[in-house]
């Protein structure tokens, strides 16, 4: 028997795969999220949750 669970809002520490910059975004980002120092997407919304394209690094609850 599961328990169902509602996911929880987290935010995550991720590193850019093109320029290795790290910075901390929602976990559910409700917008695109870009690198601050190259642009690229790192983080868009999707349904119920983010889609992540970055390294994940940590996450913070
Ligand atoms: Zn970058």
């Amino acid at each position: 028997m599961a328990l169902v669970q509602k996911p929880r809002s987290r935010f995550l520490r991720i590193q850019c795969p093109d320029c290795g910059t790290e910075q901390i975004i929602f976990g559910c980002p409700a917008t695109v999220v870009k690198c601050i120092t190259c642009g690229k997407t790192l983080a868009e919304p999707k349904a119920s949750k983010g889609l992540i394209k970055a390294k994940i690094l940590e996450v913070l609850e």
